[in-house]
């Protein structure tokens, strides 16, 4: 591995003044919440519009980092141990010290650019190359002036060809960008309409982006993708090397690859060609036009690198779609949402369009759309290929959202109604995304797949909000500051450098995630776990920056863990296996997971003779790095296993001590839960995870804490009513009176998790400072309670079903569970309100 000196690197940014310390560097880093291994790295304080790094330097030296590059005015005196390299322009540092490290290399090095598939285009190079080549490319779609750099950053001795997008906005990013990649081979993609405002016209734009190439000695480029703005090889021959080969392909003309027909037949398409006075060809299993661009642009790299026809063929055969930042989710009235609110440009859209219907099947589809900002374009033909596209996706409904989409609202009428015959509310309008709110009503949505595309001042999240849930009467109130004293009364308990991972799975035990999550950051607990992914998503989307575990992570959530860096539990061969191809798939290194070690719980995790096993695949494929080691306690809170416990843990310090030799790192260890902090200090190791108690339930009945409950449950009255001795209640008359008696209707059934169990006296409620039995059997949305003691009571009286009356673990006995149970079973129509006092 290649490794700079501090000082080295202060020579080749142009750091200003001396420069203490030698560390070395291995890794860079612009984002204070992904350190990794803090001794090695240096923090990069970029300033962008909307944060300053240098806010972010305190929380990256709090977490180890002492190496950072600033901008030369920052007033650095109270990060003693750190070593500043001052420089007029952070970003522009990052980019020279990543083009003086693509210097130290030699090999082919291929640099992608155009409006549209550039990662497609990169990652099916890489599907179509990688078993004959070591190949270094940009993970994901890295290639903004900051994520070349970091792409680029990754080229090692061992890689045999990189694989670069950039990507511009604006004049002159490119010149950054170029002795950056500096590629060998160029692919211009195609110019499209993105980011037109950044330019004067498409001409600029073109040769902009073409700076990329201005080195290169093989360009690739669709003729007519190109055209009119820009003709490499014929007008335009003079802006490239004297000595670059154009490797040029278009379907109407003449060119190095002369496409010359395109049979679509049952999900794949035969594609002829002329090369070299010969026909040759190739199938592909993607029948869409961009798919068909972007397999034709990799044909030419494969044919200009003398690929073999018959390994091209097999190959090409056995592309795999990329996917999509995208997340289906489903949402009211057996509808699912597709939210894509990453880019608001056309061409996403109609990649989105397309997903759309793939996803939906026969269903039908709605396209909730606000005005699209900046595309460049004039309103009225922006507007009115959009119209085109709704026909051609056959999409059934269009919602606009906006005074720029409602101006031209006859386009789409016009449109949908041709397609639909005269379909009623086939195109409704809104000016803002408020006035679609307050008119829409959720059941106007009905077993359809709905896409939502919107500029982010639209704040389609509303809706997005609005079609995912419903709410109904009952109310769950969570205390946030009975929650942070519960968290405060554990911490006094706690040595002072153990950490605290907060157990927020299950939406936070019922209680609620993002609120929940917020509170603890603010806090500053060190860590969140999750059980799932997709709670992980929610916490990030809510804007929770704190490091997130995710314990049961599967295949399909690899995706989300890396989009939202969620380090996911490690407790098997299996899983191992699976999220390193993953992660190798998308030329990602260095991950930042947790192993899980089966002690007794026989549950999840590596059986602890397995630690050496791990470390041997961890360091072959270095796709993955061990932030922490842990295990779990199956019965810390019960004095009669307590021998069992100490077996537990004796079990996985040998297992930490295997993996601390074989690791040669550093990693967090823990394995309490709520019970053991107070049962079992010695315990504690560096972290210890906090659950059930942060909610004020600790089956330890320890008198040195003192907790509060976090969660109360309350519904109202809907109905009161007198009924005669001998009369009976609810469902198979199971509640008969034995005298005249008043029974009040709840809005409260098992549905809501309401246990069935609590039914016929088994338990009581909290109204009007009194305590009554539930009567009859519990149905699915509502109760009865005999009220018949209790004076005053009136219909649409609150009553509480626990909280500060009624505690959560004297429920949980009368239905015959236990407290995590009845918290993480209320379900999620009851609404949760938070408050702070
Ligand atoms: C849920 C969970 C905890 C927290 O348990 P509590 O008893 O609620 O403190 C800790 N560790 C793991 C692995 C868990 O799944």
């Amino acid at each position: 591995m290649i490794t700079y000196q501090v000082q080295h690197i202060a020579d080749i940014i142009h750091a200003e003044g001396p420069v203490t310390g030698n560390a070395v560097i291995e890794h860079l880093l612009i984002d204070s919440r992904k350190v990794v291994f803090p001794g090695t790295s240096l923090f990069f304080a970029i300033t962008g519009p909307r944060r300053d790094g240098h806010q972010f330097i305190a929380e990256a030296y709090e977490r180890g980092i002492r190496c950072f590059v600033v901008k030369k005015d920052f007033d650095n005196h109270s990060f003693e141990q750190a070593t500043f390299l001052k420089v007029p322009d952070v970003l522009l540092a990052l980019q020279q010290l990543a083009a003086y490290h693509r210097r130290q290399f030699n090999i082919p090095v291929i640099g992608i650019t155009g409006s549209n598939g550039k990662t497609i285009v990169k990652e099916w190079l890489y599907q179509l190359m990688h078993t004959n080549q070591h190949i270094v490319r940009s993970p994901r779609s890295y290639n903004s002036q900051i994520g070349v750099p970091l792409s680029v950053w990754q080229m090692q001795p061992e890689h045999t060809l990189g694989i670069f997008e950039a990507g511009i906005s604006a004049a002159h990013e490119m010149d950054k960008l170029e002795p950056v990649i500096k590629p060998t081979i160029g692919i211009f993609t195609n110019i499209g309409e993105a980011h037109r405002e950044g330019f004067e016209n498409d001409r600029q734009k073109a040769r902009e982006k073409a700076q990329l190439f201005s080195h290169v000695t093989q360009l690739i480029f669709c003729r007519e993708a190109l055209a009119p703005a820009l003709y490499p090889d014929e007008k335009d021959r003079d802006f490239f090397q004297p000595d670059c080969n154009f490797f040029s392909w278009s379907r109407i003309e003449n060119a190095t690859l002369r496409i010359t027909a395109e049979e679509k037949q049952s999900g794949q398409t035969l594609i002829r060609a002329q090369y070299q006075q010969k026909d040759i060809h190739i199938t592909i299993p993607f029948t869409d036009r961009i798919s068909i661009d972007n397999a034709i642009t990799c044909w030419c790299v494969l044919l200009m690198l003398g690929y073999d026809e018959a390994d091209i063929q097999q190959q090409m055969l056995q592309l795999e779609p990329v996917e999509m930042r995208m997340q289906l989710k489903k949402g009211v009235n057996n509808c699912y949402l597709l939210n894509d609110s990453y880019s608001n440009d056309t061409s996403s859209l109609y990649l989105a369009l397309e997903y759309l219907k793939q996803q939906a099947g026969g269903h039908r589809t709605t396209l909730i759309i606000s005005d699209i900002l900046q595309s460049g374009q004039p309103e009225e033909l922006l507007y009115h290929e959009l119209a085109e596209q709704l026909v051609l996706h056959d999409i059934d409904r269009i919602i606009g959202v906006g005074q720029a989409i409602s101006r031209y609202r006859h386009l789409f009428e016009r449109v949908m109604q041709n397609a639909e015959g005269t379909t009623l509310n086939a195109a409704q309008f809104f000016d803002s995304t408020e006035s679609f709110l307050q008119q829409a009503n959720t059941n106007q949505f009905r077993d359809e797949y709905i896409l939502l595309k919107g500029a982010r001042v639209f704040a389609f999240e509303r809706i997005s909000h609005l079609l995912e849930q419903q709410v109904h009467q009952t109310v769950m109130e969570i205390n946030l500051t009975a929650m942070i004293h519960n968290l405060k009364e554990y911490q006094k308990h706690l040595q002072p450098a153990t950490k605290v991972m907060a157990m927020v799975k299950a939406f936070s035990y019922g209680s609620g995630s993002a609120e929940v999550a917020k509170v603890l950051q603010f806090h500053k607990v060190d860590y969140l776990a999750v059980a799932y992914a997709d709670e992980g998503v929610e916490l990030r989307k809510a804007g929770i920056s704190l490091p997130i575990m995710v314990m049961n992570a599967d295949e399909a959530s690899f995706d989300s863990l890396v989009t939202y860096d969620l380090e996911p539990e490690i407790y098997s061969f299996y899983i191992y296996h699976a999220f390193h191809h993953y992660l190798n798939s998308q030329g990602i290194g260095q991950f930042p997971v947790h192993i899980k070690f089966n002690t007794g719980m026989n549950r999840l995790g590596f059986e602890t003779g397995e630690a050496k096993a791990i470390c041997v695949l961890l360091h072959e494929h270095r796709t993955m790095v061990v932030k922490s080691v842990f295990s779990h306690l199956a019965g810390s809170e019960d004095p009669h296993l307590d021998a069992f416990t100490h077996e537990q843990v004796a079990l996985l310090e040998q297992a930490c001590l295997v993996m601390q030799q074989q690791l040669g790192y550093d990693f967090i260890k823990h394995i309490s839960n709520t019970a053991a902090i107070l049962r079992h200090p010695r315990y504690q190791f560096n972290m210890v995870r906090l659950g059930i108690g942060l909610y004020g339930v600790d089956s330890v009945n320890d008198q040195t804490l003192s907790l509060q409950p976090v969660a109360t449950l309350r519904t109202t009255i809907a109905q009161l009513r007198k009924i005669k001795k001998g009369e009976s209640v609810g469902y198979n008359r199971m509640g008969v009176v034995q005298r005249d008696s008043l029974i009040a209707t709840i809005r409260i059934g098992y549905a809501d998790g309401y246990s069935r169990k609590m039914g016929n006296g088994a338990a009581q409620v909290y109204i009007g400072g009194q305590r009554a039995p539930v009567i009859g059997n519990i149905c699915m949305d509502m109760t009865m309670v005999d009220v018949t003691d209790i004076s005053g009571v009136r219909e649409g009286d609150v009553v509480e079903i626990f909280g500060h009356h009624i505690g959560i673990q004297e429920l949980a006995a009368w239905a015959g569970t236990i407290p995590y149970e009845v918290m993480t079973g209320i379900s999620q129509r009851v609404k949760r309100v938070y408050v702070e006092e």
